[in-house]
Order: C-alpha cells, then sequence, then structure tokens
C-alpha cells in the first residue's frame, strides 16, 4: 500500500448516506453508501452481479428484499481495508483502502464520475 492510500479519518455520516475518507495526504473522499453497497467486494455479491447482467437495479439482483443501504458497524481489517457490516446483517465485504483511493468519485481523481470499485 503506498502511502496515498492510507486513511486518516474515517466517518460514516449517516445523515447524508456518505463514507467519508480523509486520507493521508489530505485528500477527502466522499463515497455515497449506495454506491459502496452495489460495490461490495465479497465473493457472494462479485457473483451475483456477475449472474444478474441484465437486471437494471445494480442493488437488487436478486428476487427479495433490496440491500440495505445502512451501515450498521465498520472496523478496520488490519491497516489496508475496512469492514462494512450493514442493516440486513451483511458484512462479508472488505474493502481495501488502495481500491477505494483508486476509486474516489470526486472530479480530480475520476473526472468521468464514480468507477466501480477497483479491483486489485
Ligand atoms: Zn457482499
Ligand atoms: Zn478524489
Amino acid at each position: 500500500m503506498n502511502f496515498i492510500s492510507k486513511a486518516k479519518d474515517i466517518a460514516i455520516d449517516r445523515a447524508a448516506g456518505l463514507l467519508r475518507i480523509t486520507w493521508l495526504d489530505q485528500h477527502e473522499s466522499a463515497y455515497p453508501l449506495r454506491w459502496v453497497r452495489a460495490n461490495c467486494p465479497c465473493a457472494t455479491c462479485r457473483e451475483e452481479r456477475r449472474t444478474a447482467v441484465l437486471n437494471t437495479d445494480p442493488l437488487k439482483l436478486t428476487a427479495g428484499p433490496a440491500p440495505s443501504t445502512q451501515v450498521a458497524g465498520a472496523e478496520l481489517v488490519g491497516n489496508y481495508a475496512l469492514r462494512l457490516r450493514w442493516t440486513d446483517g451483511h458484512d462479508t465485504g472488505i474493502y481495501p483502502f488502495t481500491s477505494l483511493r483508486m476509486s474516489c468519485p470526486c472530479p480530480n481523481c475520476n473526472p468521468q464520475g464514480a468507477p466501480p470499485l477497483f479491483a486489485e
């Protein structure tokens, strides 16, 4: 992990529906929680996205209730990743900071808009 993908401060802004990360180089990223959930990197979600290419709503890939976009809790995995627990109990997504930094939705990092979560 290089310098710029070290997180200095991490906050879940529930009111705004954002995951906010301030990086060691002072850059600030704000990820919509809906985007974060839609890009959950766990094996189950990746498989669902792969097999649901015809579905128009990336959040609702299978029959049943739509996945939660509310964060119930967050914890660090070592110092390289963030694990999020959603209010529907899903907690297998581990988001590497390097991937999050590469996928920063701000116009300086990604002028075309938020890309899918960068996969290492
Ligand atoms: Zn998942
Ligand atoms: Zn940025």
